[in-house]
């Protein structure tokens, strides 16, 4: 079906039958047919040069030494829905909480698993006239996306089980706040490669890049030497605990082998990825 903005007036195609729809353009939120007013923002805390200072300045393992050299070829900011909750473990009301899940099946970009938003230091959203960014569409119901918070439950039920007490979660929904990322691509030696910066905190979720033949080559002896180290560490382990030693270097030479066989990939492929870990 086709949305009119109130705001900005653009028309946008969307599913039927959603709750909130938000304007790509603007990022007005329209909930059974009125302007909802409920929604807030992570306002970006880098523009799209420090988010590739960021991204090409990070120097993963076997990436040329020159990777800060190329050249940027695209950058687009990207609000992604999170619902926002207020949660509260009776009765323990000093647990009380505001905690926020993604609002969307499947995320434009692959985002690190277990990756946890923020709650605080959002600040009121107003739409704007003016394109900042692509602002996307929630797909999940409220109650399905609170599911995401499991962790948050979890840590509240440890707490409580200190106090020998059975907590009660209750939540109310309490609107949509809009998160920041910067989808970038560069190009180097006329290959294409992409990154992910999380625009509120400025930090780098994943960065692809090219694998000099030096980089190629460290790799490579890095597995080797990995290989041999495990079996000769298997080859003592079998001798302290009286086993024939030749077992223990095959074991030892087995477990090596995983770590040679993903290094000896990572130096013949022509691109490496690094991937951020999961926000504590
Ligand atoms: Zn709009």
């Amino acid at each position: 079906m086709i949305v009119q903005c109130p705001y900005c007036g653009a028309r946008y195609e969307a599913p039927p039958g959603r709750r909130f729809y938000v304007c790509p353009y603007c990022g007005t939120v329209v909930s059974e047919g009125r302007t909802y007013e409920r929604v807030y923002i992570f306002k970006p805390s880098v523009d799209k040069t420090a988010a590739f200072r960021t991204a090409l300045g990070f120097r993963p393992v076997g990436a040329p030494e020159d990777l800060p050299a190329a050249s940027p070829t695209g950058a687009e900011l990207h609000f992604l829905p999170l619902y926002l909750y207020h949660v509260v473990f009776e009765p323990l009301p000093e647990l009380e909480t505001y905690a926020a899940a993604l609002a969307m099946s499947k995320p434009p970009f692959e985002l690190p698993s277990g990756y946890s938003f923020p709650a605080r230091w959002r600040t009121p959203f107003k739409p704007s006239l003016e394109r900042v960014g692509v602002f996307h569409q929630p797909d999940l119901e409220p109650e399905a996306a609170f599911r995401s918070l499991e962790e948050v439950v979890e840590e509240a039920r440890t707490y409580a089980s200190v106090f020998k007490t059975r907590v009660q979660v209750e939540w109310s929904f309490e609107g949509i706040v809009y998160y920041p990322f910067w989808a970038l691509t560069y190009q180097y030696g006329g290959r294409s490669y992409g990154a992910l910066v999380d625009g509120a905190d400025g930090s780098l979720l994943r960065l692809e890049y090219p694998l000099s033949r030096r980089g190629r080559a460290e790799g490579l002896a890095l597995g080797v030497a990995a290989a041999l180290g495990a079996a000769a560490v298997g080859a003592l382990a079998a001798f302290a605990l009286g086993l024939p030693p030749s077992s223990g270097a095959a074991g030892g030479g087995l477990a090596g082998l995983g770590a040679l066989l993903r290094l000896t990939a990572f130096a013949a492929a022509r691109r490496g990825r690094y991937e951020g870990g999961a926000r504590l």
